[in-house]
């Protein structure tokens, strides 16, 4: 019996397939549908608006004609196996931010140039029970995307500024104290040398009596940046106390910490840091301990280092003191 197109336009089948497809249209979630051969059947009015493609124009197309990246092996090992195994996939923005490259359309709010996408994949079957068409979901995401960015970003931020002292910015002392353990463990495993340095402003209560604290502060701030500068790479410099400054030298024997050392105490000693019209002038003694196997611990080196400084006081100032390995 044949069917008017009137008789099927009122029929409930009808109807209900009418506010399905208003549905798909007006949801604010992309909806592509492929067949076994991956040509698209549906391709809703969002992902008209944020492709600029029209229905019309990709309706019975393959879709990698359009999108290459959805021909690649990754998406198509994901698809089939949806074909395959009748199971939904899900592709999250963590670990691919996208599937089809769409231009943010927030870039008031937002700083992406792209839109990051959350996608399901949903296996169709037809009436023999096979998968013959897959449902591509896309959401959009880009919003919490960029707000966990920036979240991260404001934790590095507070990580960076726990580690780092505020006067000299650098690395505070139990950051500082962390890296030496890190060094003492790694010492175990390669036995590859270092060195240890900590050194002090010599009688730096008078700079403070006699010129202020503030001034004091300057001269911090001086010997910090001097020995920032001296530094290489690879070593680990910190603020340990006051007016208390540490240096592992990674990898460096006992004759490269003395050079190393010689180097910054000539610097200091040749210094002036002027503070409100008057001229400052400081020196520093330092202690060195390079690492050796009779080290029990990480404290036992920091303690030799110690040892070595107190000797440079005792000595009379504005010296180094090497303490080889035990
Ligand atoms: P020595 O040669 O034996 O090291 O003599 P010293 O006068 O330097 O003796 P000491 O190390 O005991 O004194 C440290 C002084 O540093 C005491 C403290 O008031 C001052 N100090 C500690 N931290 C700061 C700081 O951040 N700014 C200033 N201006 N002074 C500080
Ligand atoms: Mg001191
Ligand atoms: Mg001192």
């Amino acid at each position: 019996m044949a069917v008017t197109n009137k008789s099927a336009a009122s029929s409930p089948e009808f109807a209900e397939l009418h506010w399905l497809t208003v549905m798909l249209q007006a949801i604010d979630v992309g909806v592509v549908v492929l067949d076994r051969d991956y040509r698209v059947k549906a391709w809703n009015m969002w992902m008209q608006n944020h492709s600029g493609l029209a229905s019309s124009k990709i309706l019975g197309q393959p879709l990698a004609q359009f999108f290459p990246d959805l021909g690649s092996e990754r998406f198509r090992a994901k698809a089939e196996s949806v074909f395959l195994l009748n199971n939904q996939a899900f592709l999250i923005w963590q670990q691919q931010p996208y599937l089809f490259h769409f231009r943010n359309d927030r870039p008031i709010t937002g700083n992406s140039e792209f839109m990051f996408q959350d996608v399901t994949l949903v296996p169709i079957t037809g009436l023999s029970g096979q998968v013959e068409q897959l449902a591509i979901l896309v959401y959009d995401v880009t919003d919490s995307a960029e707000a966990q960015a920036a979240f991260a970003e404001a934790n590095a931020r507070l990580e960076n500024l726990s580690r780092t002292d505020r006067l000299t910015g650098l690395f505070n002392r139990g950051h500082w104290e962390e890296c030496l353990q890190q060094e003492f463990a790694r010492y175990q495993r390669t036995k590859q040398t270092s060195c240890l340095v900590i050194f002090d402003i010599d009688h730096f209560k008078k700079v403070n009596d006699t010129y202020g604290h503030p001034a004091g502060d300057a001269v911090i701030r001086q010997v910090s940046a001097m020995l920032a500068k001296a530094q290489r790479k690879t070593d680990v410099t910190g603020r340990y106390g006051g007016e208390e400054f540490t240096a592992i030298l990674v990898g460096t024997d006992a004759a490269g910490a003395a050079y190393f050392a010689e180097r910054l105490r000539a610097q200091v000693e040749a210094v002036t840091v002027t503070h409100e019209g008057r001229d400052i002038r400081f020196t520093i003694s330092l202690g060195i301990a390079e690492i050796g196997p009779k080290l029990p611990t990480y404290k036992a080196w920091l303690e030799r280092a110690d040892q070595g400084l107190y000797k440079a006081k005792q000595g009379g100032r504005n010296q180094y003191v090497v303490m080889p390995a035990p």
